[in-house]
C-alpha cells in the first residue's frame, strides 16, 4: 500500500503488518487503519485508507494518508497568504533538513504578521513591540516572537553559526503557535464571547 515514509522522504509501497476496518460516524464507506513497514528503511508507519467508489459497483482502497509519524501540520485557511506562504516554506525547509533556511522563513512569517496588522515600524523588532503595545499579542507570545526574530537574524546573515534540528523544530512550533494565537484562537474567543452576549 502506497504511503509516504518520512525517513526515506519518498512514497513507498508499505508492507501491511496489520489493519483494522471500521465505519466512522456518518460515514457510508468503511475506512481502515493500516500498520505498515517501510520496504526500504523498515520503519513502522500507521496510515488511514478509505474505500472509494470508482465505478457503478466498483470500489478501491485509497493510498494511505499517514497518521504516524505525525505528518506536517496542514495550515489553516484563516491565515493570510502573507503569513502562510512563509510558514509553508518553513515546513518544507525543515523537512529538507535546511534548518537555517527554516529559521529565516519563520522570521519571514513574523514579518508577514507585522505587515498584515500594518505596523508602522519597518523592522520586525519594532513591529513586534507595536503588536504587544496594541494588545494583539501578550508578553509570552512577544517573547516567542523575539526568539524567532533573533534566530531569523542569525540565519539571514552569513556566519559560521549553525541552527540545530531541535532548535529549528522549536522555532517552527513557536511560529505556528503565534499564528494559531493571533489568527485562530483570538477569533474563536471573540465569536465565543459574541455568542454569550446573544444568549
Ligand atoms: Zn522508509
Amino acid at each position: 500500500m502506497i504511503i509516504e515514509c518520512p525517513y526515506c522522504e519518498s512514497k513507498v509501497d508499505g508492507i501491511i503488518k496489520g489493519e483494522h476496518e471500521t465505519y466512522g460516524e456518518h460515514e457510508d464507506c468503511p475506512s481502515k487503519r493500516v500498520l505498515l513497514a517501510c520496504p526500504i528503511c523498515n520503519s513502522s508507519l500507521l496510515g488511514l485508507t478509505e474505500h472509494w467508489q470508482i465505478g457503478n459497483e466498483e470500489y478501491k482502497w485509497s493510498d494511505a494518508v499517514r497518521l504516524w509519524p505525525e505528518p506536517d501540520r496542514v495550515l489553516s485557511w484563516e491565515l493570510p497568504d502573507i503569513v502562510s506562504i512563509s510558514l509553508n516554506e518553513a515546513q518544507k525547509c525543515f523537512s529538507s533538513k535546511a534548518y537555517i533556511a527554516c529559521a529565516v522563513m519563520c522570521g519571514r512569517a513574523l514579518e508577514g504578521i507585522c505587515k498584515d496588522f500594518g505596523t508602522k515600524h519597518n523592522n520586525i523588532a519594532g513591529g513586534l513591540k507595536e503588536l504587544l503595545d496594541r494588545e494583539i499579542i501578550d508578553k509570552r507570545i512577544f517573547d516567542w516572537g523575539e526568539a524567532l526574530r533573533i534566530h531569523r537574524n542569525i540565519g539571514a546573515h552569513a556566519s559560521d553559526v549553525k541552527i540545530s534540528k531541535v532548535d529549528a523544530s522549536d522555532l517552527l512550533d513557536f511560529a505556528l503557535a503565534i499564528c494559531d494565537y493571533i489568527y485562530i484562537l483570538r477569533n474563536k474567543f471573540e465569536s465565543f464571547m459574541e455568542r454569550r452576549k446573544g444568549s
